[in-house]
């Protein structure tokens, strides 16, 4: 006896009931297996795996659907399967804008960045190298408004044999400089082991680039209650930065500033190449505040102004240059730092932009 059209339409129905049940218990591993693979920061996406499961569920299909078929329906299983376990990803992150929808404004000292705060300036030599080299380059930045020392004590260098920082006599120097200019003292933290020293005389501690994937300094530093310059790494994604930021904020450390300094790309013209979308996207992304050091960037001090202005329009929270009273006899970076009187030019062409980027925030 035939089953009438009704009967058959209700078996399909109940079918479909059924299909959705599985799919979305299926859902529910997924989503599980996800969490797993951020925890420990694996990529969600694993063709192999994909493939792997192609090739099982291919041979076990019994027909009437050819194997084309099948392995279409269950691709776009996998894809609903991953953007689940990439939209819960976002989801959880701390630093992420649906954590959090208003931006972080940091209070330090008497600064505050982020959020509506006009955009601040960083600025100092790349090495500390003498008391002199830096009690006179805080005075010059002083007297031009630039409320953040730089200077490093602990020198990440390609060659061990470059100079590597005066390192403990260094922190003292910079920090005297800064309190003689009535500003902040930022400066680069390598060693999980020198956290105590850093704390008694940096105001901000900066990760570099180097160690942006350095997960027991950003726990360390995560654990600091100082604020956190996080460098984006020589040849990060945006998501592997904001991982990195992630993992200081998950230490209960929130005072976290991204700052992107260019990456490594075929070109050779520009010692990196500054990426403008990133710090777009990083902003849109996160609620963190957003710099750009565009002397890291771009290797060149010609390239300076214009790739300021350029981030400043594109939302950046301060600007990162180094500056150095002689740069050609600098121990480090020579061919990129400011003099004083290339810093005056550049602050004037920048004020402007300074001045608009204020009042479009
Ligand atoms: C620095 O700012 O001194 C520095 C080494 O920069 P980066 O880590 O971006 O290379
Ligand atoms: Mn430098």
């Amino acid at each position: 006896m035939t089953q009438s059209l009704e009967q058959l339409r209700g078996e399909v129905d109940a079918l479909n009931r059924q299909i959705l049940e599985l799919l979305s218990r299926r859902g529910e591993v997924v989503a599980r297996i996800g969490q797993l693979k951020s925890e420990e920061g694996q990529r969600h996406y694993d063709p192999s795996r994909e493939d792997q499961q192609l090739r099982e569920l291919v041979a076990l299909n019994p027909g009437p659907f050819s194997d084309a078929t099948v392995k279409a329906i269950f691709k776009e299983i996998f894809k609903a399967s991953l953007n689940l376990e990439e939209v819960n990803d976002k989801q959880v992150l701390l630093v992420s804008r649906s954590k959090q929808p208003e931006d972080t404004v940091l209070d330090i000292g008497k600064l505050r960045i982020g959020g509506k705060a006009p955009p601040l300036m960083i600025a100092g030599p790349c090495s500390i190298e003498s008391e002199e080299q830096m009690m006179v380059t805080a005075a010059f930045l002083a007297e031009q408004g630039v409320s953040i020392l730089r200077g490093g004590a602990f020198k990440p260098r390609t060659s061990p044999y470059g100079f590597q920082g005066l390192g403990p006599e260094g922190l003292r120097i910079g920090k005297q400089a800064a309190r003689a200019g009535g500003q902040l003292f930022v400066t680069e933290i390598m060693d999980t082991r020198d956290i105590e020293i850093m704390s008694e005389y940096a105001d901000i501690l900066q990760v570099g680039a180097r160690n942006m994937q350095n997960f027991a300094l950003l726990r360390e530093v995560g654990r600091s209650r100082l604020p956190v310059l996080l460098k984006r790494g020589l040849a990060a994604t945006v998501e592997e930065w904001l991982y990195a930021a992630e993992y200081i904020l998950s230490e209960g450390n929130a005072s976290v500033i991204l700052c992107e300094r260019g990456i490594r790309t075929f070109e050779k013209w520009t010692r990196n190449t500054l990426d403008l979308s990133a710090v777009v996207l990083a902003k849109q992304e996160t609620h963190l505040p957003v710099i750009v050091d565009v002397t890291h960037a771009a290797g060149r001090r010609d390239l300076l102004l214009p790739l300021a202005r350029a981030a400043l329009a594109a939302g950046a929270d301060g600007i990162h240059v180094e500056v150095h009273p002689n740069p050609a006899t600098a121990l480090s970076d020579n061919e990129q730092q400011l003099d004083f009187a290339g810093y005056r030019e550049f602050a004037a062409g920048l004020q402007p932009f300074l001045e608009a980027a204020t009042r479009y925030r």
